[in-house]
């Protein structure tokens, strides 16, 4: 199996100003893009050739791990974003929600401060346990919670990478900013 770089479902200038499209061409066309060239070229010839991707983030352990979690992950930070607004969760997420933080703002707090206070590069991640409780988890590199047997729901990316061009040392910021592009009715259908 070839792994390719999904078509995003929105232009590259789409999210501007909070992701300016010269970082999706840098974060998602060739940052994204290598990860899955590696992946490629580290799955030739191996028991990983033929399994879906999952598979190999949950087994797989170094660089094979890290390219295809990072491949993976990227994905998925990526499809929940929109130009259209769709800015606040409904349903039984929004219950969820507000039954563990008390309300969709004190969630969104403590998700940037989680994202914030990682030190160095990684993803901070909402997930939902095999209970269906949801928690807030913060990952180092390329972690991923789907080894700890999560399901993810929605990953704010940490790495400089993501934010250096459009807001160079302000971390914080740029977290704040991403909710204005979160689509929480792909965040709903993952719940
Ligand atoms: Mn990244």
């Amino acid at each position: 199996m070839k792994y390719e770089l999904p078509k995003l479902p929105y232009e590259y200038d789409a999210l501007e100003p909070v992701i300016s499209k010269k970082t999706i061409e840098f974060h998602y066309g060739k940052h994204e893009q290598t990860y899955i060239n590696n992946l490629n070229n580290l799955i030739k010839g191996t028991p990983y050739e033929n399994v879906p991707i999952e598979t190999i983030v949950r087994e797989a352990d170094g660089a094979l791990f890290n390219n295809a979690a990072q491949s993976w992950n990227h994905i998925f930070y990526f499809f929940s974003f929109t130009p259209h607004k769709n800015e606040i969760p409904k349903g039984m997420l929004a219950k969820a929600i507000d039954e563990k933080w008390g309300s969709f703002e004190n969630f969104k707090k403590a998700f940037v401060d989680a994202g914030t206070t990682l030190f160095g590069s990684g993803w901070v991640w909402l997930v939902k346990d095999k209970d269906g409780k949801l928690d807030i988890i913060k990952e180092s590199n390329a972690g991923n919670p789907m080894t700890k047997g999560y399901t993810p729901l929605l990953t704010f990316d940490v790495w400089e990478h993501a934010y250096y061009l459009d807001y160079q040392n302000r971390r914080a910021d740029h977290l704040n900013s991403l909710w204005e592009i979160v689509d929480w009715k792909i965040v709903e259908k993952r719940y």
